[in-house]
């Protein structure tokens, strides 16, 4: 039987369990394609050269996307829910500097 504990606070779940999935990847296209290279053929030895890449976890690994899964209690859900950048606790954070 899987047990879960909260991500965030490390707290034992139980059935009320959330789960947050994350995805990060560049919005641009990290290899600049020119004219030349929108050439069917060339996309593929790019794609086939991007499947290498990955398989050996090579340099392009910061323009890789990302994926992140999380398990939450339903606390910590309630708070991430509100402010999943985590704005809300740094504005928070500097108030109390003040
Ligand atoms: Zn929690």
């Amino acid at each position: 039987m899987l047990h879960f504990s909260c991500d965030s606070c490390g707290l034992p779940l139980d059935d009320r369990r959330y789960v947050v999935r994350l995805e990060i990847f560049p919005a641009f296209d990290p290899e600049n394609l020119t004219e030349a290279d929108l050439d069917v053929d060339h996309l593929q030895e790019v794609a086939e050269e991007l499947n290498e890449m990955e398989m050996t976890g090579a340099e392009l690994e910061d323009c890789s996307t990302k994926e992140f899964r999380f398990d939450l209690c339903p606390r910590c859900h309630a708070r991430y829910q509100k402010d999943p950048l985590g704005r809300e606790a740094i504005r928070r954070l500097n108030f109390s500097e003040n």
